[in-house]
């Protein structure tokens, strides 16, 4: 491996526009894989031309000429035996006027189009034909992801260089019987520089053996560095904590209800967890309204019954506010001691906070993330409950190790509404053991959705209003195109007026996350207690937000959202034994992918089936928050295309830790250089 300044050619401002495609090295340029390929190996006669392709044609050039019009051009007419087509040229520099001169014989490639005078070439590449130049190349031609100012041809000869002269060093970390028969080198080459005869589709998608190769490679990689770092939390000590007797039992006869089959389930596999002195990592997952708080109090219950803390924390304060109102009414009257953090209180009573939480007073604290921060000190941590988990990085969970009392870490429980496909799981949460609550509580009726376009707006306002003078709640949640908490507060706050004004008998309130903490949670408890008919809410209330007695939820703009979002929202509604209606108010018409995407939300209330597809239509940035998959960082691989891959990449990389332990690092090194490396005692 060499620095990019030792390839021929590169000079400072070529390594600075490498440096932004963050290639620093020969390795780097030999792992920048083409985004496409083009076949530039055959000239095609001009008669056999599809417009919309690009082609590599051979003529002479009949004549040029500047045919007047709104912009200048230059039209070079090149014919070869078999027809005829026009070069246009928008900005004529002296290399081509030297080149296109009639007479002269060239060799051109670019896209056809229809123009003026029918099949067109603009801005074509072209090549003077002398009786030096050489056959056409016999490879396919890479087209590389590229910045401004670094051209394909620039490109292409580097990585060429590297090609011969630094692939040959290139270690070969993957054990030769995983890499299925393909050599590392081998499969470079290939990919860069593949024959004509390669499946050109195949390439295109990524789905070429050669490619697979590398694909899987990386995969390995990334579960390598997930499965270091869940060893390295497990051989840290946590407290055991045998299972609750009196508090869960007191918690479950306080309630109204029973749990359901799956809470039981998933509420075993964490007392089994808590019992080692090991840290638990357990992700929870269970669809909107499968009943997790209840899943989360009990298993709280284990760590205060032998005088441990507990913190709980959530993305939002909404959200955050509910959870500490709703463990005050289950957790006070066994004589627990619950408190509330957040990034909002300030001096005196935030000094108060942090005293009780730190001497042991408080016992269960619940948060946002402001419980992450450094002056934060817990006398005796043993369990962190992080609940909507998709909403914060991976690496943060790392951060509460600090918190643990002495060598110990707390218990880490997990949970999320967002279902998350097995196989995202599986590189997202890979550290993480997974529960799923996959059953609803009794007597819920499913949520009917309809989907309405906008200029009937009006008559869905009407009917709303009808049903909330009623009795009945409903939630009107405003979006825009640009995902602003100003300008969606702005909007909601416009339709607040709006409404307000149009139906004065309502008894109407507004949420948006411009507003105080305090104010927001004096609204929403307003609606909990059936003194607002109608919510008027941003997509704050997009999480967790429990208030079983609304049965009403409209969602405007619902086109801009992704699907997994509309059914966090959706979720606000079905929480009772009401019937539920959900109308999605769109702005027609709807792109292809737009109506896909609201067909889906019609027909099913799975949120499972719903994370698949989102994780179809829209990848994985959008499903986990750009900021997670950032952090998974693939370069070759696609989850949503490589998924296939995924089970087998996480055997080889036990396998690789087991046998080849020396693989590891040069792996990591390879394929997650930025990634932070978990040193074992
Ligand atoms: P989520 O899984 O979305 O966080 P919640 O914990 O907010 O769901 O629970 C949704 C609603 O269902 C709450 O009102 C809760 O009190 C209620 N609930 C939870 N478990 C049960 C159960 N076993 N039977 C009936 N209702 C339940
Ligand atoms: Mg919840």
């Amino acid at each position: 491996m060499a620095d990019i300044h030792q390839l021929k050619g590169v000079g400072n401002a070529s390594a600075a526009l490498l440096e932004k495609l963050n290639i620093f090295t020969t390795d780097d340029l030999l792992f920048h894989l083409p985004r496409d390929y083009e076949d530039r190996s055959t000239i095609i006669p001009m008669n056999q031309l599809i417009v919309g392709r690009s082609y590599l044609l051979e003529g002479i050039v009949r004549s040029i000429d500047f045919p007047p019009g709104k912009r200048k051009s230059m039209a070079v007419l090149l014919q070869d035996d078999f027809g005829k087509v026009t070069l246009r040229f928008y900005h004529v520099y002296k290399a081509l006027t030297d080149r296109a001169k009639a007479g002269n014989r060239l060799r051109i490639f670019g896209e056809v189009r229809v123009g003026a005078r029918g099949l067109e070439l603009y801005h074509p590449e072209i090549q003077l034909i002398t009786e030096h130049t050489p056959l056409p190349k016999t490879q396919l031609t890479a087209i590389y992801p590229s910045t401004d100012g670094l051209t394909q041809p620039k490109l292409r000869e580097y990585v060429k260089q590297a090609l011969q002269q630094y692939s040959d060093n290139l270690p070969e970390i993957l054990p030769k019987k995983f890499s299925n028969g393909f050599a590392l080198k081998q499969a470079l080459e290939y990919i860069h520089e593949p024959p004509v005869d390669a499946n050109m589709l195949q390439l295109a998608q990524g789905s070429h053996p050669a490619q697979q190769r590398l694909i899987f490679e990386e995969l390995v990689a990334h579960q390598i560095s997930l499965l270091t770092r869940r060893e390295y939390i497990r051989q840290i000590s946590a407290p055991a904590f045998k299972p609750s007797k009196k508090f869960a039992k007191q918690l479950l006869e306080s309630l109204p209800f029973k749990m359901t089959g799956a809470q039981k389930r998933v509420s075993k596999e964490i007392a089994d967890d808590l019992k080692q002195n090991k840290p638990m990592l357990r992700l929870v997952q269970g669809d909107v309204g499968a009943g997790k708080t209840l899943v989360a109090g009990i298993a709280a219950c284990h760590a205060l019954e032998e005088g441990w803390q507990v913190a709980l924390m959530a993305p939002t304060e909404i959200l955050a506010e509910q959870h500490y109102l709703n463990f005050k009414k289950w957790f006070e009257p066994l004589g627990l001691n619950v408190s509330w953090l957040s990034g909002k209180q300030k001096g005196k009573a935030r000094e108060k906070q942090e005293q009780i939480i730190k001497d042991g007073t408080a016992n269960l604290i619940v948060g946002t993330h402001a419980l992450f921060q450094d002056n934060v000190e817990f006398s005796k941590l043993g369990l962190v409950i992080i609940d909507e988990q998709h909403r914060f990085g991976v690496d943060q969970r790392l951060a509460l190790r600090n918190k643990g009392v002495d060598s110990t870490t707390p218990h880490q429980l997990v949970m999320t509404a967002t279902p998350i496909p097995r196989t995202l799981a599986m590189s997202a949460y890979g550290d993480l053991d997974t529960s799923v609550i996959d059953e609803l509580p009794p007597g819920r009726t499913p949520i009917q959705t309809v989907t309405i376009p906008l200029d009937r707006r009006e008559e869905v306002l009407q009917r709303i209003a009808t049903n909330c003078a009623e009795g009945k709640q409903a939630y009107w949640v405003c979006t825009l195109v640009e995902q602003s908490e100003t300008l969606d507060a702005q909007a909601a706050e416009a339709t607040y007026q709006e409404i307000r004004e149009r139906f004065p008998h309502l008894n109407i309130g507004l949420v948006h996350g411009k507003m105080k903490a305090d104010e927001k949670q004096a609204v929403m408890q307003q609606f909990k207690d059936n003194e607002l008919q109608l919510l008027i809410a941003t997509t704050v209330i997009e999480v967790g937000v429990d208030v079983p007695n609304a049965s009403i939820m409209v969602i405007e703009n619902a086109e801009r959202l992704g699907l997994s979002q509309l059914h966090q929202l959706r979720g606000r509604v079905g929480r009772g034994a009401k019937a539920s209606f959900c109308a999605l108010l769109y702005k027609a018409p709807l792109s292809q992918n737009g109506q896909e995407r609201l067909r889906i939300m019609r027909e099913t209330n799975d949120g499972f089936v719903i994370a698949e597809k989102d994780l179809e239509i829209r990848g994985p940035g959008e499903l986990l928050g750009t900021k997670q998959t950032g952090d998974m960082g693939f370069r070759v691989a696609k989850l949503e295309r490589d998924d296939h891959l995924l089970s087998q990449a996480h055997h080889v990389a036990g396998q690789i830790l087991k046998d080849y332990p020396e693989n590891v690092e040069p792996l990591l090194k390879r394929w997650l250089p930025e990634a932070p490396r978990y040193a074992f005692v």
